[in-house]
């Protein structure tokens, strides 16, 4: 398999999780509206909660985790490269640490 079609793949997968988390995104805003630009919490946001997210994805211990991943090279990461913090499109757009990780990560291609 060619690395083109596992970068495809790895884009339509993450396009997937987040269209699945669509549904999530609209219960957790409606059950308790954080503010757009709020930090993702990760303790105390039911979505960040179920994604695993953590604000350190160098400490992660999931086996989901790759070596190096974390929200700035994830292809859901809308922050520029050297931004602390970022939109992330899973969250709707709410920031999230650069050196974070969840279970969404896609590799940026
Ligand atoms: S790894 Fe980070 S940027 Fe990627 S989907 Fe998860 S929280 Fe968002």
């Amino acid at each position: 398999m060619s690395e083109q079609n596992l970068s495809r793949r790895s884009v339509l997968k993450g396009a997937f999780l987040s269209l699945a988390a669509i549904p999530v995104v609209s219960l957790s805003t409606t059950a308790h509206a954080a503010p757009a630009t709020a930090l993702v919490d990760p303790a105390t946001d039911p979505l960040a909660k179920g994604l695993g997210y953590v604000a350190n994805g160098a400490a992660v211990k999931d086996p989901a985790h790759k070596a190096g991943a974390n929200c700035a090279n994830c292809a859901l990461y809308q922050g520029k490269a050297k931004d602390k913090q970022g939109p992330c499109a899973i969250f709707g757009g709410r920031p999230v640490l650069a050196a974070g990780w969840c279970k969404s990560w896609v590799k940026k291609a």
